[in-house]
Protein backbone atom coordinates (compact mmCIF):
# COMPACT_ATOMS: atom_id res chain seq x y z
CA UNK A 1 0.00 0.00 0.00
CA UNK A 2 1.27 3.48 -0.61
CA UNK A 3 -0.19 7.03 0.17
CA UNK A 4 1.49 10.07 -0.07
CA UNK A 5 1.62 12.66 2.95
CA UNK A 6 0.62 16.23 2.30
CA UNK A 7 3.34 18.76 1.44
CA UNK A 8 3.48 20.97 5.11
CA UNK A 9 3.87 24.25 3.45
CA UNK A 10 1.23 23.87 0.69
CA UNK A 11 -1.16 22.45 3.24
CA UNK A 12 -0.73 25.08 5.81
CA UNK A 13 -1.42 27.45 3.32
CA UNK A 14 -4.19 26.07 1.84
CA UNK A 15 -5.55 26.23 5.44
CA UNK A 16 -5.05 29.66 5.98
CA UNK A 17 -8.13 31.25 4.01
CA UNK A 18 -10.70 28.64 6.01
CA UNK A 19 -13.22 30.36 8.74
CA UNK A 20 -12.49 29.59 12.20
CA UNK A 21 -15.29 30.86 15.38
CA UNK A 22 -13.84 31.80 18.92
CA UNK A 23 -15.15 33.68 21.58
CA UNK A 24 -17.54 34.86 19.35
CA UNK A 25 -15.66 36.03 16.56
CA UNK A 26 -15.54 34.16 12.95
CA UNK A 27 -12.57 35.13 10.76
CA UNK A 28 -10.09 33.23 8.34
CA UNK A 29 -7.38 31.04 10.05
CA UNK A 30 -5.11 33.32 8.61
CA UNK A 31 -6.17 36.36 10.90
CA UNK A 32 -5.82 34.56 13.82
CA UNK A 33 -2.39 33.54 13.05
CA UNK A 34 -1.64 36.87 12.64
CA UNK A 35 -3.31 38.13 16.27
CA UNK A 36 -1.39 35.67 17.59
CA UNK A 37 1.99 36.79 16.41
CA UNK A 38 1.28 40.34 17.16
CA UNK A 39 0.51 39.00 20.89
CA UNK A 40 4.06 37.25 21.24
CA UNK A 41 5.71 40.27 19.88
CA UNK A 42 3.81 42.61 22.34
CA UNK A 43 4.76 40.37 25.01
CA UNK A 44 8.50 39.99 23.82
CA UNK A 45 8.82 43.96 23.83
CA UNK A 46 8.19 43.46 28.09
CA UNK A 47 10.99 40.99 27.97
CA UNK A 48 13.17 42.92 26.18
CA UNK A 49 13.02 46.12 27.80
CA UNK A 50 14.54 44.48 30.82
CA UNK A 51 12.37 47.05 33.00
CA UNK A 52 11.35 45.95 37.08
CA UNK A 53 8.10 47.36 35.89
CA UNK A 54 7.37 44.70 33.37
CA UNK A 55 8.60 41.89 35.83
CA UNK A 56 5.37 41.24 38.13
CA UNK A 57 2.98 41.51 34.24
CA UNK A 58 5.29 38.85 33.29
CA UNK A 59 5.51 36.61 35.94
CA UNK A 60 1.24 36.83 35.97
CA UNK A 61 1.39 35.22 32.46
CA UNK A 62 3.55 32.45 33.52
CA UNK A 63 1.51 31.53 36.71
CA UNK A 64 -1.64 31.96 34.06
CA UNK A 65 -0.52 29.48 32.32
CA UNK A 66 1.28 26.91 34.95
CA UNK A 67 -1.95 27.09 37.30
CA UNK A 68 -3.85 25.20 34.17
CA UNK A 69 -5.30 22.22 35.20
CA UNK A 70 -7.79 20.96 32.59
CA UNK A 71 -9.90 23.55 32.92
CA UNK A 72 -12.06 25.64 30.58
CA UNK A 73 -10.78 29.09 29.09
CA UNK A 74 -13.01 30.91 31.05
CA UNK A 75 -11.97 29.97 34.52
CA UNK A 76 -8.13 30.45 33.43
CA UNK A 77 -9.17 33.55 32.78
CA UNK A 78 -10.71 34.36 36.17
CA UNK A 79 -7.52 33.16 37.86
CA UNK A 80 -5.70 35.55 35.20
CA UNK A 81 -8.43 38.53 36.32
CA UNK A 82 -7.63 37.70 40.13
CA UNK A 83 -3.92 37.62 39.96
CA UNK A 84 -3.89 40.91 38.13
CA UNK A 85 -5.70 43.01 40.93
CA UNK A 86 -3.70 40.64 43.82
CA UNK A 87 -0.22 41.03 42.29
CA UNK A 88 0.78 44.39 41.31
CA UNK A 89 4.19 44.85 42.54
CA UNK A 90 6.75 42.81 44.64
CA UNK A 91 5.94 43.53 47.70
CA UNK A 92 2.65 41.81 47.29
CA UNK A 93 3.90 38.10 46.71
CA UNK A 94 3.27 36.61 49.82
CA UNK A 95 1.23 33.36 50.19
CA UNK A 96 -2.01 35.52 51.83
CA UNK A 97 -2.36 36.91 48.59
CA UNK A 98 -1.94 33.89 46.64
CA UNK A 99 -4.99 32.15 48.66
CA UNK A 100 -6.96 34.73 48.05
CA UNK A 101 -6.56 35.32 44.68
CA UNK A 102 -7.35 31.29 44.12
CA UNK A 103 -10.01 31.88 46.30
CA UNK A 104 -12.02 34.51 44.31
CA UNK A 105 -11.62 32.50 41.64
CA UNK A 106 -12.75 29.53 42.87
CA UNK A 107 -9.55 27.67 41.23
CA UNK A 108 -10.77 24.37 41.33
CA UNK A 109 -7.99 22.34 41.82
CA UNK A 110 -8.24 23.96 45.05
CA UNK A 111 -6.28 26.44 46.64
CA UNK A 112 -3.49 24.68 49.00
CA UNK A 113 -2.05 23.24 45.72
CA UNK A 114 -2.37 26.49 43.23
CA UNK A 115 -0.81 28.42 46.14
CA UNK A 116 1.53 25.50 46.50
CA UNK A 117 2.45 26.22 42.90
CA UNK A 118 2.66 29.77 43.09
CA UNK A 119 4.73 29.56 46.17
CA UNK A 120 7.61 27.73 44.35
CA UNK A 121 7.20 29.78 40.57
CA UNK A 122 8.27 32.34 42.90
CA UNK A 123 10.89 31.43 45.03
CA UNK A 124 12.36 29.59 41.83
CA UNK A 125 12.02 33.39 40.04
CA UNK A 126 13.70 35.08 42.48
CA UNK A 127 16.45 32.66 43.45
CA UNK A 128 17.32 30.81 40.49
CA UNK A 129 16.17 33.32 37.79
CA UNK A 130 16.99 36.67 39.74
CA UNK A 131 13.48 37.56 37.67
CA UNK A 132 15.85 37.40 34.32
CA UNK A 133 13.61 36.51 32.05
CA UNK A 134 15.41 37.92 29.11
CA UNK A 135 17.92 35.45 29.67
CA UNK A 136 15.73 32.67 30.60
CA UNK A 137 13.51 32.79 27.04
CA UNK A 138 17.09 33.18 25.26
CA UNK A 139 18.02 29.68 27.13
CA UNK A 140 14.98 28.26 26.16
CA UNK A 141 15.37 29.23 22.27
CA UNK A 142 19.14 28.25 22.61
CA UNK A 143 17.40 24.81 23.82
CA UNK A 144 14.13 24.65 21.22
CA UNK A 145 15.35 21.20 19.90
CA UNK A 146 15.08 18.97 22.81
CA UNK A 147 12.30 21.49 24.80
CA UNK A 148 14.91 22.38 27.12
CA UNK A 149 14.92 19.68 29.05
CA UNK A 150 17.33 21.49 31.04
CA UNK A 151 14.77 23.90 32.87
CA UNK A 152 15.13 23.58 35.90
CA UNK A 153 11.27 25.37 35.95
CA UNK A 154 10.42 21.58 35.38
CA UNK A 155 11.90 20.39 38.74
CA UNK A 156 8.35 22.12 40.49
CA UNK A 157 6.19 20.00 41.89
CA UNK A 158 3.21 19.92 38.98
CA UNK A 159 5.11 21.60 36.52
CA UNK A 160 4.87 19.61 33.29
CA UNK A 161 6.54 20.05 29.84
CA UNK A 162 2.95 21.15 28.58
CA UNK A 163 1.96 23.82 31.30
CA UNK A 164 5.69 25.14 30.75
CA UNK A 165 5.34 25.11 27.22
CA UNK A 166 2.06 27.32 27.83
CA UNK A 167 3.56 29.57 29.41
CA UNK A 168 6.76 29.72 27.19
CA UNK A 169 4.35 30.26 23.98
CA UNK A 170 3.36 33.81 24.94
CA UNK A 171 6.63 34.97 24.50
CA UNK A 172 8.50 32.37 22.24
CA UNK A 173 7.24 31.13 18.56
CA UNK A 174 9.11 28.43 19.20
CA UNK A 175 7.25 26.35 21.91
CA UNK A 176 3.37 24.80 21.30
CA UNK A 177 1.57 23.56 23.90
CA UNK A 178 0.08 20.58 22.39
CA UNK A 179 -3.30 19.21 23.30
CA UNK A 180 -5.64 15.93 22.13
CA UNK A 181 -7.20 18.08 19.24
CA UNK A 182 -4.37 19.32 17.51
CA UNK A 183 -2.70 16.05 17.46
CA UNK A 184 -6.18 14.34 16.41
CA UNK A 185 -5.52 16.78 13.03
CA UNK A 186 -1.80 15.70 12.99
CA UNK A 187 -2.30 12.11 12.16
CA UNK A 188 -5.35 12.33 9.96
CA UNK A 189 -3.31 14.44 7.98
CA UNK A 190 -0.64 11.97 8.34
CA UNK A 191 2.05 14.05 9.18
CA UNK A 192 3.67 11.70 12.75
CA UNK A 193 5.18 10.17 9.57
CA UNK A 194 7.37 12.75 8.82
CA UNK A 195 9.25 11.79 12.56
CA UNK A 196 11.02 8.94 11.58
CA UNK A 197 14.04 10.19 11.30
CA UNK A 198 13.97 11.71 14.69
CA UNK A 199 13.47 8.12 16.47
CA UNK A 200 17.12 7.30 17.45
CA UNK A 201 16.68 9.91 20.18
CA UNK A 202 15.64 7.12 22.75
CA UNK A 203 13.64 9.92 24.31
CA UNK A 204 11.27 10.25 21.76
CA UNK A 205 8.44 7.90 21.13
CA UNK A 206 6.29 8.44 17.58
CA UNK A 207 2.73 8.75 19.33
CA UNK A 208 0.20 11.57 19.65
CA UNK A 209 -0.62 11.70 23.14
CA UNK A 210 0.46 15.18 24.33
CA UNK A 211 0.33 13.49 28.19
CA UNK A 212 3.03 10.82 27.34
CA UNK A 213 6.27 12.79 28.12
CA UNK A 214 8.21 10.52 25.33
CA UNK A 215 5.35 11.03 22.81
CA UNK A 216 5.17 14.91 23.94
CA UNK A 217 9.11 15.49 23.15
CA UNK A 218 8.50 13.31 19.63
CA UNK A 219 5.84 15.76 18.67
CA UNK A 220 7.99 19.51 20.17
CA UNK A 221 10.53 18.05 17.54
CA UNK A 222 8.09 17.18 15.05
CA UNK A 223 6.40 20.78 15.05
CA UNK A 224 10.34 22.18 15.19
CA UNK A 225 11.11 20.09 11.71
CA UNK A 226 7.18 21.08 10.20
CA UNK A 227 8.24 24.76 10.59
CA UNK A 228 12.23 23.90 8.64
CA UNK A 229 9.82 22.26 6.01
CA UNK A 230 8.21 25.58 5.49
CA UNK A 231 12.05 27.60 5.50
CA UNK A 232 10.56 29.59 8.28
CA UNK A 233 7.31 30.64 7.22
CA UNK A 234 5.25 28.74 9.82
CA UNK A 235 6.47 28.59 13.22
CA UNK A 236 6.10 25.96 15.50
CA UNK A 237 3.55 27.79 17.10
CA UNK A 238 1.67 29.18 14.04
CA UNK A 239 1.33 25.48 13.28
CA UNK A 240 -0.17 24.27 16.47
CA UNK A 241 -2.72 27.48 16.04
CA UNK A 242 -3.51 26.62 12.37
CA UNK A 243 -4.35 23.32 13.19
CA UNK A 244 -6.08 24.10 16.31
CA UNK A 245 -8.63 26.04 14.35
CA UNK A 246 -8.93 23.32 11.78
CA UNK A 247 -10.09 21.03 14.64
CA UNK A 248 -12.42 23.60 15.87
CA UNK A 249 -13.81 24.40 12.75
CA UNK A 250 -13.64 21.45 9.73
CA UNK A 251 -11.79 18.74 11.63
CA UNK A 252 -13.20 17.35 14.99
CA UNK A 253 -14.41 14.36 16.39
CA UNK A 254 -16.65 14.44 13.65
CA UNK A 255 -14.23 15.33 10.51
CA UNK A 256 -16.16 17.07 7.90
CA UNK A 257 -13.57 16.07 4.85
CA UNK A 258 -15.99 17.45 2.23
CA UNK A 259 -15.72 21.30 3.33
CA UNK A 260 -12.08 20.83 4.34
CA UNK A 261 -9.84 23.00 1.77
CA UNK A 262 -7.45 19.43 1.98
CA UNK A 263 -9.96 17.01 0.96
CA UNK A 264 -8.62 14.64 -0.95
CA UNK A 265 -5.00 15.40 -0.51
CA UNK A 266 -5.33 14.25 3.05
CA UNK A 267 -4.66 10.44 3.21
CA UNK A 268 -7.59 10.04 5.49
CA UNK A 269 -9.65 12.78 3.56
CA UNK A 270 -9.39 10.56 0.84
CA UNK A 271 -10.99 7.63 2.32
CA UNK A 272 -13.92 9.62 3.67
CA UNK A 273 -16.55 10.37 1.21
CA UNK A 274 -19.06 11.61 3.33
CA UNK A 275 -18.45 13.79 6.91
CA UNK A 276 -18.04 11.24 9.32
S1 LIG B 1 -9.56 16.15 4.83
FE1 LIG B 1 -10.81 15.50 6.58
S2 LIG B 1 -9.44 14.38 7.94
FE2 LIG B 1 -8.15 15.51 6.49
S3 LIG B 1 -7.65 17.44 7.55
FE3 LIG B 1 -9.48 17.84 6.30
S4 LIG B 1 -11.25 17.43 7.65
FE4 LIG B 1 -9.42 16.52 8.61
Amino acid sequence: MYFAIPDARQTLDRLMAVESTFDGTTQPIRQWVSEHRAKIKENRNLIENESPANDIPVLNMFLRDLLVRAIKGEMGSRVYEELLSTIKSKEDLHETNYREALKNANYRWGVDNGSKVISDVVHHVQSVLHWNWRVYIERAENEKETNFQSDPMLSIKNISFKLRDLALSNFSPHYAAFDLHVTRVLTRLGWLNYGFPFLGNTDLEMGNNPGNDKNYLFLHRLFDSLSDMTEGNYTPVDIDRILWHLGKSVCGARSRCGACPIGGGCPTGKHRTTDD
